[in-house]
C-alpha cells in the first residue's frame, strides 16, 4: 500500500542551539514497500533530549537545519507496504534508534558496536527523531510490541540500555569458571537505575540502589517494592554502603557523575564487572585516587567496561522483561512514568526542558 506524502506536526531544534526547542511540520516520506507507516503513542523525553535541547549534542540530517527529536517511542502501525506481511494496522511497534555504517561492527548487525562511530540515531544523529504525530520506518527496524504492554511500552529503548549492559556483563564474566551474579550496587537511581534495579532483581539478584537524595521519595519507593534496598550517599559513605552489601558481583553505573563512576570501581567485589552507562558531558578535572583505583582492579582481577545504545537482541529482551516486571510487580513498572505532557499547540516546552526534582520519567502524550 502507498500514502501521499503529508505534513505532520513535531517537535524540534536547531542543533547546537542552546533552547532552540520549537513545534514545527515535518513532511512524511512516500511509503516503500518494506516501510511501516506509524503513528505516535508517547515518547519518552531522557538526559540525551535534554543534552540536545542545550546544544550539547545532536546532528541535523544532512542539508537540514532542523533536527526532530525523540528516540524512546510507543507507536500504532497505521499501513504497511506492500513487502510487509507480519505487521498490520493497529500493531504496536516500537524502533531502534542507531543506524549500521559500513565498519565491519556494524556490518556484521552490531551497530551499537560501531567502530568508526560514524552511525546514525534517529532523534539524535542526523535521523529525525519519533517527536512527530506520524514516522515512517523500514520494517526491519521496527520491533512488535504486545498489545498487554501499552501502558509500558514506551519504557523498552531506556530498558534496552540495561539489557545491554547485563548481556555485556555475563558475556565478559564467562572469563572465569565460577562466577554468579548474586549481588549488584546500581549507582543513581533515575530511569536507567530504576530499570536496572527491576531488571535485576527480575533475574533474582540482591539489589542495593544508591542515589544523593535520603528516602522517603519515589525512587526508593519503587526500589523496595522490588525487593531491592535504597541507600542515599548523604546518609552513609559508599564504602559503608558495599561494605554492608557483601561482594559486589556487578555494578550498573548510572549516575551521569564521572566521579561517582570511577570511584565506584573502589567497592566493587572481586571478579566483579562494573558496566559505565553515564554518558558524562564537559571538562571537569576532579581528583582520584588513582593507585588506589588500579591497585584494586589489578588485585581483584575486576572489569570496568563502557555500553551504550542496544542490538536488536537486547529489544527482544526488554519486550520479554517488561511482560516478567507485569507478572512479578503488576502496575509496578508504570510508577516510572511519573510526568504526562500532552502534544498540540500548548505543549509545555519548559517542562520539557527542565528535569523537576520529583520527575524520574516524562512522556509525551499524541493523539
Ligand atoms: C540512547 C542511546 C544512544 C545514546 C547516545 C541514549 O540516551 O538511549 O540509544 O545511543 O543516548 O546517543
Amino acid at each position: 500500500m502507498t500514502t501521499t506524502s503529508t505534513s505532520v506536526a513535531a517537535l524540534a531544534v536547531y542543533p547546537g542551539k542552546p533552547g532552540s526547542l520549537h513545534q514545527t511540520h515535518t513532511e512524511l516520506p512516500e511509503l516503500q514497500a518494506d516501510q511501516v507507516l506509524v503513528e505516535t503513542i508517547r515518547v519518552g523525553i531522557c538526559g540525551t533530549d535534554r543534552e540536545i535541547i542545550r546544544g550539547d549534542l545532536g546532528d541535523a540530517p544532512e542539508g537540514l537545519d532542523e533536527l526532530v527529536i525523540g528516540h524512546e517511542v510507543l507507536g500504532r502501525v497505521v499501513a504497511t507496504g506492500d513487502a510487509v506481511s507480519d505487521l498490520q494496522a493497529g500493531d504496536l511497534v516500537t524502533s531502534t534508534v542507531r543506524r549500521p555504517d559500513g565498519c565491519p561492527a556494524c556490518q556484521a548487525g552490531e551497530p551499537d558496536m560501531c567502530l568508526w562511530l560514524r552511525y546514525e540515531e534517529r532523534g539524535i544523529s542526523k535521523l529525525p527523531g519519533f517527536m512527530s504525530e506520524r514516522w515512517v520506518e523500514h520494517r526491519q527496524w521496527l520491533i512488535p510490541v504486545p498489545a498487554e504492554l501499552e501502558a509500558i511500552g514506551v519504557l523498552i529503548e531506556p530498558l534496552t540500555v540495561v539489557e545491554k549492559a547485563v548481556r555485556q556483563a555475563e558475556l565478559i564474566q564467562q572469563r572465569m569458571k565460577y562466577w554468579k551474579m548474586q549481588r549488584a550496587l546500581v549507582v543513581g537511581a533515575g530511569p536507567i537505575g530504576l530499570l536496572g534495579t527491576l531488571l535485576l532483581r527480575s533475574k533474582g539478584v540482591e539489589v542495593v540502589t544508591i542515589a544523593r537524595t535520603p528516602a522517603p521519595n519515589p525512587a526508593a519507593d519503587f526500589v523496595e517494592a522490588c525487593g531491592g534496598t535504597y541507600r542515599s550517599v548523604k546518609e552513609d559513605s559508599l564504602e559503608q554502603i558495599a561494605k554492608d552489601a557483601g561482594n559486589l558481583d556487578i555494578i550498573l553505573e548510572s549516575s551521569g557523575s564521572a566521579k561517582a563512576a570511577m570511584d565506584a570501581m573502589l567497592v566493587l567485589g572481586n571478579n566483579g564487572v562494573e558496566v559505565l552507562l553515564s554518558l558524562t558531558g564537559g571538562h571537569h578535572p576532579v581528583e582520584l585516587p588513582a593507585d588506589r583505583i588500579n591497585t584494586s582492579l589489578v588485585i581483584g582481577n575486576k572489569v570496568a567496561v563502557g555500553s551504550v545504545n542496544a542490538g536488536a537482541v537486547d529489544f527482544e529482551n526488554a519486550v520479554k522483561s517488561l511482560g516478567e516486571f507485569e507478572k512479578r510487580w503488576p502496575g509496578l513498572t508504570q510508577q516510572l512514568i511519573t510526568a504526562r505532557l500532552k502534544f498540540g499547540p500548548d505543549l509545555d516546552l519548559e517542562a520539557i526542558k527542565t528535569k523537576s526534582s520529583s520527575e524520574i520519567k516524562t512522556v509525551i502524550e499524541f493523539g
